[in-house]
């Protein structure tokens, strides 16, 4: 069991780190443990400085901007941390987190969820936290913060796809606000359906242009740097603001779905998929980053973004299949790295001339 709970003193306050607006199901998640909910503040250049300052150099960026995130939690008043870990060196992030946030001095208990989506698990290392905690609440809770993860996932992809053709300028931005505010309260399945219906409706009904020369962008690779809108330099707002339908397979929902007995038969066919470029898995999401781009370019995609934290190794794996496949169909991909030195300017510029490229691509009768 990894819960240490010994240096907490007084009544628990709960934190985690962001990953774009899954706080509102993680909140959710954490009320059975009856104790004081701290969100992180808002993820902001500070927040990588610090976790970038204390972190070791080269450890991947989540890491660095979890690490931000805690240092901000525990300053307003947190005093009980929680962290997953996964396969790759997600498996050490808890772990060496804790001694980084101890070593600089910070008192506060720690959640290390290292059975990845193994419910009984989680339960017993809430228990640690709340005895009080039964089966039949925390079964309800993870019901309720699922079926809000769907519903925000449902409603960003149709963002995703049509943002860059409002007519008129913040419209889809508008009603997703009012959406989050409202589904941040709901604790009802039949609630957070009917949010769930009444926002698609409204967005779908948002006046749209789709120009000539609209542009299908695929984008896939490591899931943080995918689903934090903030580590990505918001990158799918700004190919919505180039043209862009942007399509993006990866979001919580998607990992539940083909998670625990499900994930072995979910990696043989990405590993079908991504067939003649990957015989075997590259690890985390290297092997789904080849296979959906692979989907993407026969599905007629006109090219894709492949994104990775700097030093991810299973997406550096990934990338020379990509290459391969990119060089044998002149398909286009895009590859960026992302770490505390990435300049905003740099990414606005490959962007450009990746839609450029692209655009004067489809002026040209196919070969
Ligand atoms: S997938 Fe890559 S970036 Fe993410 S934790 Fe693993 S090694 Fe780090």
């Amino acid at each position: 069991m990894g819960v240490n709970l010994a240096q907490v003193e007084g009544a628990y306050k709960v934190s985690f780190p962001h990953m774009g607006n899954y706080c509102i199901p993680v909140r959710t998640l954490a009320e059975p443990l009856e104790c004081e909910i701290v969100t992180p503040p808002k993820m902001t250049r500070r927040t990588l400085e610090l976790g970038a300052r204390h972190s070791p150099e080269f450890v991947c960026v989540p890491f660095k901007y979890n690490l931000g995130n805690y240092i901000e939690a525990l300053d307003i008043g947190a005093n009980l941390l929680i962290q997953a870990g996964g396969g790759c060196r997600f498996g050490y992030y808890a772990e060496v987190q804790e001694a980084i946030l101890r070593d600089l001095g910070y008192q506060f208990g720690m959640v290390r969820l290292l059975g990845g989506f193994d419910l009984r698990e989680h339960i017993r290392d809430f228990r640690a936290v709340n005895p009080r905690l039964t089966l039949w609440r925390a079964l309800k809770a993870y019901r309720v913060a699922l079926r809000q993860t769907k519903a925000l996932d449902q409603v960003e992809e149709l963002m995703r796809k049509n943002a860059g053709f409002e007519v008129e300028d913040g419209a889809f931005e508008r009603i997703h606000k009012r959406f989050l505010a409202e589904l941040d309260k709901a604790r009802e399945i039949r609630v957070i359906e009917d949010i769930e219906r009444r926002y698609l409706a409204e967005m779908a009904s948002v006046p749209i242009e789709r120009p000539d020369d609209m542009l299908r962008v695929g984008i896939v690779g490591e899931l943080y740097v995918l689903m934090e809108p903030f580590s990505n330099y918001f990158v799918e707002k700004e190919l919505a603001r180039r043209g862009v339908e942007v399509h993006r397979f990866v979001t919580v929902s998607h990992m539940v779905e083909n998670a625990g007995k499900h994930k072995d038969a979910y990696l043989r066919r990405m590993i079908e998929l991504a067939d003649p470029y990957l015989k075997y898995h590259v690890g985390a999401d290297g092997t789904e980053s080849v296979a959906m781009t692979h989907k993407l370019m026969r599905d007629g995609f006109d090219g894709v973004l492949h994104l990775k934290p700097f030093g991810c190794m299973p997406e550096v794996n990934a990338m020379a299949a990509l290459q391969r496949l990119s060089r044998e169909h002149t398909f286009p991909v895009l590859f960026i790295s992302y770490d505390e030195q990435t300049s905003e300017t740099g990414l606005a510029t490959r962007l450009d001339a990746f839609c450029d490229m692209l655009r004067m691509r489809k002026g040209k009768p196919s070969r």
